[in-house]
Formats: structure tokens, C-alpha cells, sequence
């Protein structure tokens, strides 16, 4: 393997001009306030090395990476039942649609679009008052992280939730069709909640390192999920990760990954490493402009696409 930390210093010096390119998500005010011409990236390898360039510890808006780890634990309480309230398909629409819900009687597409995620918020909810729900989900992103330094951002929860007109009317559309148990405004109450989390570049990438390594923490051998689960996790990953760029995604970077409109992705390399890249400038269709290219240039260097046959070290 080349030496992983001078292919993230040659992907940062490359993309060092480029900073600040795209457009900074600015549907949500408290996001608008972010500096641009910001850039991270971390990779946390199965074998216990960490390798981080730039940014890569200050805190961002973990936003819709949420969702991986909301499935992961609506997975662990309910298991496939998930999928009786949730489809597994790419919707190839944006991640706040409403078009194809009417036709699909109320069940979302997959549980990466607002939809999808607002049903998996409702399956953990179940039981729980909103507090304890947000309180279980950040005890699990400290665990996984290993990292009790992580918060939730109230100003960034607070401002979606005055400004989330789109994810009440998806929210209280699937309450029509029976498809939400509880009342939108408790279920957005954690939805806003897990999307506010704020999360560093070397946290996100320790806390996806169970995907990388099936299903466990490699460190501590501590099982997260099955291995089955989590593969299945990753091809969701690849399919729907990055709403209607997925497909793009997997053509240029052939990676599973999820990304946030804070400008964050985590990539998962099975079997080799979890990887995490933030840069705030969003592309059209609500993914990290850098943050993508850094990863293209990481696949290519490292040879590391899921495409690749096994051992190739097949580069560019
Ligand atoms: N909290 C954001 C929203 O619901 C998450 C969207 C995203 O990151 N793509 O609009």
C-alpha cells in the first residue's frame, strides 16, 4: 500500500486552489454562516492508523449522515421489519421530494432521502420520549467514535426547525398514509436533533470504521452489527448515498458513501479503511464539490474502488 499520508497531503496540496468552490447549503441559516473555504479528511484504517489533512479537526454539521447511523440503530431495534416501512431503491430525486411518495403510498423510496430518514427517526422514537431518542443516538456516536466530546449543535436543530417547511409537509404526508406513528413535530424534533450533531473529520471516520471492518470495531473487536448487516448497509451506501448523484458517484469514486449538506461524506473502503472529507461548498445536487473530487482522487491513488478486482492496486 502506498503511503496513505502522503496521498492525503497530495490531495489536499491539489485541491488547495480550489477551496471554496460550491455552494454553501444556505436553506438552513446556521449553515449559510460556515467559511466556505474549509477542507478535511481523515482515514481511520482497519489495522488502528489514522491519517488527516487540513480541517480535519473542527467540528461540522454531520446533517444527513445521520441517517446511516439512524438506520444502523432502527436495524438494531426492529430489524427487517425496517424494511415493511422503507424501500431500498434510488429514488433519483432530490433529497427533500415529495413527487414519488403519492404513488408509492406513503413509503419512501430508501432510508437516505428526508422521507426515507423521517420513517427511520420514527422507528427509533418508538418508546421513547423525542429526549431520549436524541440521547441514545449521540451515547451511540460517542461509542462508536470513542469520543464523549461530541455534541449536538441546539442552533443548528433550532434553525431547521424554523425553517424545515419541506420536511414537515414530507413528515405529515406519511402521518396521512399511516406510514408515521407519532406526531411530526416529535419525530422532526429528533430528526433536526441527530442532523445538528457536530462531528470532526477524525470522529466520523472512527465512528464508520464498523463498516469497514464487517460489522465490528476492529480496535476493540466489539460487534456493532452482523457482517451481513453491514454489507447491506454499504450497498445502500453505494445506490442511495448521495440522492440523485449516486449513480455518479459510484462511476466516479466506487465507494459506498453518505453525504450531509454540511459538505460532509463518509466513504467506507471494506475491508480497509472508513474514510471522512468535509468541505462546504455544495454541488447541484446537494454533495460536497470537494469533498467528492477528494474522494475520486483518493480511489484512483489508493486503487481502493469496490470495482477493483481483489489485490489490484490498479490506479487512475
Ligand atoms: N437536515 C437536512 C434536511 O433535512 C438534511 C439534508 C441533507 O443533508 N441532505 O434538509
Amino acid at each position: 500500500m502506498a503511503d496513505l499520508q502522503s496521498i492525503v497531503d497530495g490531495i489536499y496540496s491539489d485541491l488547495t486552489p480550489r477551496l471554496g468552490e460550491g455552494k454553501v447549503a444556505d436553506y438552513i441559516p446556521e449553515l449559510a454562516k460556515v467559511d466556505p473555504k474549509q477542507f478535511g479528511m481523515a482515514i481511520a484504517t482497519v489495522d488502528g492508523q489514522l491519517f488527516t489533512v487540513g480541517d480535519a479537526a473542527t467540528p461540522f454539521s454531520i446533517q444527513s449522515i445521520s441517517k446511516v447511523f439512524m438506520l444502523t440503530l432502527a436495524l438494531g431495534k426492529v430489524g427487517e421489519a425496517v424494511w415493511n416501512r422503507v424501500g431500498r431503491e434510488p429514488s433519483g430525486s432530490a433529497f427533500n421530494s415529495i413527487v414519488q411518495l403519492e404513488h408509492e403510498h406513503g413509503i419512501p423510496r430508501n432510508p437516505f432521502i428526508n422521507a426515507g430518514a423521517i420513517a427511520v427517526t420514527d422507528i427509533v422514537l418508538a418508546g421513547y420520549q423525542p429526549k431520549e431518542a436524541i440521547g441514545e443516538y449521540l451515547r451511540f456516536m460517542r461509542m462508536l467514535a470513542d469520543d464523549d466530546a461530541i455534541t449536538i449543535d441546539g442552533k443548528v436543530a433550532r434553525s431547521e426547525n424554523e425553517t424545515g417547511y419541506r420536511n414537515f409537509a414530507l413528515a405529515n404526508f406519511m402521518r396521512g398514509f399511516g406510514n408515521l406513528h407519532h406526531p411530526a413535530e416529535h419525530v422532526l424534533g429528533v430528526y433536526f436533533h441527530q442532523c445538528a450533531l457536530s462531528i470532526t473529520c477524525t470522529q466520523l471516520a472512527r465512528a464508520g470504521l464498523f463498516l469497514a471492518a464487517e460489522g465490528k470495531n476492529p480496535l476493540t473487536g466489539h460487534s456493532v452489527v452482523s457482517a451481513k448487516r453491514a454489507r447491506r448497509i454499504n450497498a445502500l451506501m453505494l445506490t442511495c448515498g448521495h440522492y440523485d448523484g449516486s449513480g455518479d458517484f459510484a462511476f466516479r469514486v466506487g465507494l459506498p458513501g453518505k453525504s450531509g449538506v454540511g459538505g460532509g461524506i463518509l466513504a467506507v473502503a471494506p475491508g480497509k479503511a472508513s474514510i471522512a472529507v468535509w468541505s462546504p461548498g455544495l454541488n447541484k445536487v446537494g454533495n460536497s464539490l470537494l469533498g467528492s473530487v477528494a474522494l475520486e482522487m483518493l480511489a484512483a491513488r489508493t486503487g481502493w474502488s469496490v470495482f477493483a478486482g481483489h489485490g489490484s492496486e490498479s490506479r487512475a
